[in-house]
């Protein structure tokens, strides 16, 4: 395992990397356009490509949003800035914090937009999820596949053929595409890369689940789509994307509210969801030897806010968190502790991995040993941490980490 000489990222990125001669990634050096692009000038491309769309009898786009991530930003701009009049839609992935509903839920009513929601039987989730999971160690397929299909399908159902994107991931980690490229949404890139090459037609051969139990799942077929017109396009071709601050932006502008996380210090990112950055997040290091905390300290440190060697500290400290309500987790799922633990080594890639008197160590670390056995460097991330200035919303800081939202506490997705 190579390390890029920039950021912190691996060579086994699930989404590729490739390394020039000097050891610099592609998501690197695709992230130097951001510093080049006249972003005005693509600004005005994007009103002309969505002028068409413009004053159409009942929603003129579609745009996905959840209680976290981009959300706020990708609504303003729909709105404020170009002036449409969108549908929100939202796959509920039933692992919702409170804190992410209240999000969600103001947004709508901030900007007045009729929102779509797609909540599918907890048994059927819970179906799929059992089998993602012993099969990928994955129990966030059903959450990717939903948020990635449900939006193309409303918008063949209800033809309206614009749904406005935040950020494409290929783009901003790894730089799979160049900006200038303007990529656009496409069931390729949805089957092998969000969902792995594994499409929920597969569930139909590999499991009892039936068709009248997936079709929420199914990707329109691509007549449907063409007939439709049906366009899918990435914000940030069009933005110099920096999600902190545009995060930060919401905060003032429209009251955005955030939270701790457990393994990573952006307080603004996954904070709907009380899987993303934690027993997701923790399968991706048994998988891929790096986690969320190396995604966002590569992001911190090309946007020129952290440096690399203060970006290992991070690192250091975030990674090996315990995973938070693995409890709820099980509980939900109906598996044992046993049986977690079970699922967490067998997706250990000992390629990458290595048992030392039962801990694992990773063959080839980025962090060195004189930072694992430092003394001071509580201090030194707690510094690091104050300069990064990560904002924590003031009823928020209240919460115990440790508090699972009552809402689920009370068992409401349980049968
Ligand atoms: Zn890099």
């Amino acid at each position: 395992m190579n390390y890029c000489s920039l950021c912190t990222y691996p060579s086994n990125h699930p989404l590729n990397l490739i390394f020039n001669n000097n050891n610099v990634c592609t998501g690197c050096m695709v992230h130097k356009e951001k510093y080049q692009i006249n972003w005005k000038k693509k600004l005005i491309q994007l009103k002309k490509i969505v002028s068409p769309y413009r004053n159409k009898k009942y929603y003129d786009c579609i745009v996905p949003i959840n209680g976290a991530r981009d959300s706020y930003f990708t609504l303003h701009v729909v709105k404020n800035i170009l002036k449409l009049n969108p549908i929100l839609v939202n796959y509920n992935t039933h692992y919702n914090t409170e804190l992410g509903f209240r999000n969600m839920n103001y947004l709508k009513t901030l900007h007045g937009c009729p929102h779509l929601n797609l909540t599918i039987d907890p048994k059927i989730v819970k179906k799929i999820t059992k089998y993602t999971l012993e099969k990928f160690g994955n129990i966030y397929w059903h959450c990717i596949a939903g948020q990635t299909v449900f939006p193309v399908q409303v918008a063949a159902k209800m033809r309206i053929p614009l749904i406005i994107w935040g950020a494409h991931q290929g783009i901003d980690q790894v730089g799979m595409f160049s900006h200038l490229d303007e990529v656009e949404m496409s069931r390729r890139y949805r089957k092998d890369h969000d969902v792995f090459n594994f499409e929920a037609e597969k569930l139909l051969e590999k499991t009892r689940l039936k068709k009248e139990d997936l079709h929420n799942f199914f990707y329109p077929n691509d007549e449907e789509l063409k007939r439709i017109g049906i366009k899918g396009i990435y914000l940030n071709n069009y933005f110099k994307w920096d999600s902190k601050s545009q995060n930060e932006q919401m905060i003032n502008k429209y009251n955005y509210e955030t939270n701790r996380q457990n393994r990573t210090f952006d307080n603004y990112q996954n904070i709907d969801c009380l899987m993303y950055s934690n027993i997701h997040d923790y399968f991706k290091l048994r998988k891929f030897g790096y986690s969320l905390v190396s995604d966002h300290c590569s992001r911190e440190i090309r946007l020129g806010r952290l440096k690399r060697e203060d970006a290992l500290y991070l690192i250091d400290h975030y990674r090996y968190r315990k995973p938070k309500y693995e409890n709820f987790f099980i509980n939900w799922l109906g598996i044992n502790k046993k049986k977690l633990n079970y699922f967490y080594d067998k997706f250990t890639n000992t390629n990458i991995w290595n048992y030392r008197k039962k801990k694992l160590v990773l063959k080839n670390d980025l962090i060195t040993e004189e930072i694992k056995n430092e003394k001071n460097k509580k201090i030194k991330v707690n510094r690091i941490l104050k300069k990064l200035n990560f904002i924590v919303s003031k009823r928020n800081n209240k919460i115990t980490s440790n508090q699972i939202p009552s809402l689920y506490s009370k068992g409401f997705f349980n049968e």
